[in-house]
């Protein structure tokens, strides 16, 4: 089991890596993130990811570009250090170090951290029976204050959403929009299936534009599976005949039940495993493997 940390540019086992107190990224969790993660050692959609990154950092004004190391390029070489791994990568690109104070300034170069772990399993279950989630009081920032579009390491809301669907006992809560319209869950996008169509919050919710939602819309796209990128009540998931789940970590992972009710008959629905399926290809097709990369999963 490979676990290394680059700190620009220097891997090392996690206990060696280290960064400066000083680090805007410490101090006021000034920084993007990416968490990306491996099907048979090859990255998924590692440019999407990147692309996001540096996207993210220019919302915020972190020049990205003064960093010491290239990203995309650094998350190859710490990859290169675990083959035949199947594995998780985050990288962390902060505003890098100075004094305390909110002036810019006197900083020295974006911080790179690229962080490396064995890809953490799922539970055989969930995929094949789902997994519960609730709504929560903890709202998504308003696209006002930090966007959700901007996947920034500031994550204190998302974690006190966390801490709310833990009291309740479900796996994922799922965080409303200021105005009171579904946003996602804490660390994943949300679709439901209503009448054969898909629906899931619209990017103006003030989301993160995940790539694993990314890859479902092109799916269902190809499939002619129609799809309504729109305003969702949370009533309406109520009535859904079918919820799923989005993110890298997760893949595509049906819901059981929603604020204590079964989704229909409680089971994963054929739209739902349909697109589970066509997902495996086409993650099996994109990294050029030959085991399905959902049989790590199930
Ligand atoms: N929304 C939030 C808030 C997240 O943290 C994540 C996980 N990165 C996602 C959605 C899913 O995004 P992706 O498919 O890119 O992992």
């Amino acid at each position: 089991m490979i676990e290394l940390i680059n700190v620009n540019g220097r891997i090392t086992a996690p206990e060696a890596a280290a960064i400066s107190p000083l680090d805007r990224g410490f101090l006021y969790g000034d920084s993007v993130y990416e968490t990306i993660r491996t099907y048979s050692s090859r990255p998924f959609r590692l440019a999407a990811h990147v692309d996001r990154l540096r996207r993210s950092a220019e919302a915020l004004g972190i020049p990205h570009r003064s960093a010491s190391i290239d990203p995309e390029a650094a998350t190859l070489a710490t990859l290169e250090r675990a083959p035949g791994q199947e594995s998780a990568i985050r990288i962390v690109l902060t505003r890098g170090v100075g004094g305390v104070g909110y002036d810019p300034a006197s900083l020295g170069p974006p911080t790179v951290v690229i962080h490396l772990r064995p890809c953490p399993g799922l539970p055989a279950g969930w995929r094949k029976e789902g997994v519960d989630i609730a709504v929560v009081g903890v709202t998504r920032n308003a696209v006002t204050a930090v966007d959700p579009a901007i996947k920034s390491s500031n994550l204190l809301n998302n974690y006190l959403a966390w801490e709310a669907g833990r009291r309740l006992g479900v796996f994922e809560p799922v965080l409303l929009s200021p105005d009171g319209h579904v946003a996602e869950g804490a660390s994943s996008n949300l679709f439901i299936v209503r009448g054969g169509r898909l629906v899931t919050p619209a990017p103006a919710t003030g989301i993160l534009l995940g790539i694993t939602r990314g890859a479902v819309l092109e799916i269902a796209r190809a499939a002619a599976l129609p799809v309504d990128e729109t305003t969702l009540a949370p009533g309406e998931l109520r009535a859904a005949d079918e919820i799923f789940l989005t993110s890298t970590l997760k893949g595509i992972l049906p819901v059981r039940r929603c604020d204590g009710w079964p989704v229909r008959d409680g089971r994963p629905g054929p739209v739902t495993i349909g697109l589970m399926d066509r997902f495996d290809a086409l993650v099996q097709e994109e990294t050029n493997t030959g085991a399905s990369p959902g049989a790590t999963l199930r």
